[in-house]
């Protein structure tokens, strides 16, 4: 059996709660290692299961600090990793068009490659395929719907509701969705460009995921009424993760 699975480091959304980290998943394969998202807190979490030498390729969904605050060490930990010869080739990291800025800061560090993607390109990556698709958010923001074999891993990354997800969580033995606001904070997820609980377990519904795991959670309220939201418009349970849960794509 091929293996596909995926080792949360962090899920919070805005900022990490203690010894937590923001967005940032290890993507491992029988021949690949993949951070998607390198948020904060994340580089500390990641050193849990394996270094920067050992990784295939950073996919970085957007820029915002609870995504990307951790690229800065990550460049760090590959320049001194290529310069003590653990690792003997720059990094790549694919990512979404950033502001110059801070593409340019990332860049100085020579062990990181950067290689912009856009809305509807699909390549291979090491030994998985990736397919990315704009979302609707504040900055440019990229979901992935990432194929190994005959299994599907969808992340949602930042988004408001948006046809663009539904094609990529499509049938998805995976499918990891933020819920970043509750059912009653409609108006505000749309203006802020994020998903409700309901519309996040709607979508995985009408996209028929076999598994659907809540991500990039908020700070405040209940988060036993949030998963029990999702849960009342996915008409299934679901999966709250927590820092270290291990999920077995498409294994259950
Ligand atoms: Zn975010
Ligand atoms: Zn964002």
């Amino acid at each position: 059996m091929q293996l596909f699975q995926l080792d949360v480091l962090g899920y919070w959304g805005a900022y990490p709660e203690a010894a937590e980290a923001t967005a940032g998943y290890l993507l491992t394969t029988d021949g690949g290692r993949y951070l998607i998202d390198c948020g904060s807190g994340v580089l500390s979490q990641l050193y849990r299961y394996c270094r920067v030498e050992d990784l295939t390729a950073v996919l970085l969904s957007h820029c915002h600090p609870d995504h990307a605050a951790d690229m800065g060490v990550l460049g760090h930990a590959a320049l001194l990793a290529g310069m003590t010869g653990a690792r003997e080739t720059s990094l790549p990291v694919y990512h979404a068009a950033a502001p110059s800025a801070l593409i340019k800061h990332w860049s100085q560090d020579p062990w990181l490659s950067f290689h912009p993607v856009g809305d509807g390109d699909e390549m291979i990556v090491g030994d998985v395929r990736v397919r990315f698709r704009q979302t609707i958010h504040p900055v440019e923001c990229l979901s992935m719907r990432i194929t190994h074999g005959e299994k599907v891993f969808a992340y949602s990354a930042d988004s408001a509701l948006c046809d663009s997800l539904l094609e990529q969580a499509a049938d998805a033995d995976l499918f990891l969705c933020e819920a970043s606001m509750y059912a009653s904070q409609e108006d505000l997820a749309r203006r802020v460009g994020h998903l409700t609980s309901t519309q996040c377990g709607e979508l995985a519904r009408d996209a028929r995921v076999k598994q659907l795991a809540v991500i990039h959670l908020p700070h405040e309220g209940d988060l036993d009424v949030l998963t029990t939201e999702v849960e009342a418009a996915f008409g299934r349970r679901v999966v709250r993760v927590g820092t270290g849960t291990r999920l077995s794509i498409g294994q259950r």
